[in-house]
């Protein structure tokens, strides 16, 4: 039986995970930094919140699946895209762990940890991948060991949009499940810019639209319209990027996917293409040790590991130039 712990820390989650071979998620504690209302993660703070938590949690990891640093065979941390001074907690204490217990130090791309950790649990084989979490909005299937971007946005990302949306309404990051529930009262539509440009996003103009229309139209409603118009663009590639590659699965990963209206319009674009919409359950969409530990587990079947004084961190680390041999 191989065991490993995974470290997650790119943004306002910290978290420790232990996973086994065989997939089963022994523990997965996370803490997560909340920033005051109306506005957003500062990296800063939120690396102070995660140095302050990090011990804790780790701990918490080990004692929930009832072992003990020994009899961990790898370590893997989240090496990036995310914030630095929040990437660098995760980092250091993976690297310390590794060094002093002499294990195999594992880095992982944060998007391969959402999309590896959403294959295991909903069963997908070769999906085309939404991955919407904080930091991405890709389309992405895998082709000779690399996942490949089939559409991706051009400027702010869902999740961005919607956080900082959420901001000038006085929400506190992440706004999603917040806004998400506001929008369910609205029931006008809006007028708002809708830019799919090739087969990629852009949300910029969108953001810019709702704050002008702040004064004289209800939160309601422009919840509700912001989310009808970047959700419908995203149906879009998604649907066009089917179309091309004829995936019989489509899986949903990262925070946004949570959002029920978002996974109602996904299940009409999977129905008409004779595919499988595949969410990953509340509990592991958003950021978390598991996503590592697991894709921890998977390098460490290929063989893939770095020495503790060769760890690295990156904040902006395109998913595309990552190798991942398990998908050759
Ligand atoms: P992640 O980085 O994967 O944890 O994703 C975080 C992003 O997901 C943030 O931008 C959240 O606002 C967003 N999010 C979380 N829940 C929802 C939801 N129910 N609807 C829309 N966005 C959400
Ligand atoms: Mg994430």
């Amino acid at each position: 039986m191989t065991l490993g712990l995974g470290i997650e820390s790119t943004a306002h989650t910290f978290s420790a995970s232990v996973i086994d071979d065989s997939g089963k998620i022994r523990s997965n504690v996370k803490s997560v930094y909340r920033p005051p209302s109306g506005s957003g993660i500062h990296p800063r703070e939120a690396s102070r919140h995660h140095a302050e938590v990090a011990p804790s949690v780790v701990l918490s990891a080990l004692k929930e699946s009832s072992i003990n640093y020994r009899e961990l065979d790898f370590i893997a941390y989240s090496a990036g895209p995310g914030l630095g001074p929040c990437l660098r907690v995760g980092a250091t204490i993976s690297r310390f762990i590794a060094a002093y217990y002499d294990k195999p130090l594992i880095p992982v791309h944060h998007g391969v940890g959402h999309i590896e950790l959403g294959s295991l649990l909903t069963d997908a084989n070769d999906p085309l991948v939404l991955l919407l979490s904080g930091g991405h909005t890709m389309v992405l299937a895998a082709v000779n060991g690399r996942w490949r971007v089939f559409g991706e946005t051009l400027d702010l990302t869902l999740g961005q949009l919607i956080d900082q949306f959420g901001r000038t309404i006085g929400l506190a990051s992440p706004a999603g499940p917040t806004v998400e529930k506001i929008a369910e009262k609205g029931s006008k539509y809006v007028d708002m810019p809708y830019a799919v440009k090739g087969n990629d996003l852009s949300f910029s103009g969108l953001l810019t639209s709702v704050k002008r229309k702040m004064p004289e139209e209800i939160q309601e409603n422009l919840a509700f319209s912001l989310q009808e118009t970047a959700f419908a663009m995203l149906s879009e590639v998604a649907e066009r990027a089917l179309a091309l590659l004829h995936k019989k699965e489509l899986l949903v990963v990262g925070g946004v996917a949570a959002n029920a209206r978002l996974r109602q319009m996904l299940e009409l674009v999977s129905d008409r293409h004779g595919c499988k919409l595949k969410d990953v359950p509340a509990e592991y969409a958003g950021d978390c040790g598991a996503q590592i530990a697991w894709t921890g587990w998977l390098y460490f079947k290929s063989g893939y590991s770095v020495k503790p004084e060769k760890a690295f961190v990156s904040q902006s680390w395109r998913i595309d130039e990552v190798d991942v041999p398990w998908r050759s």
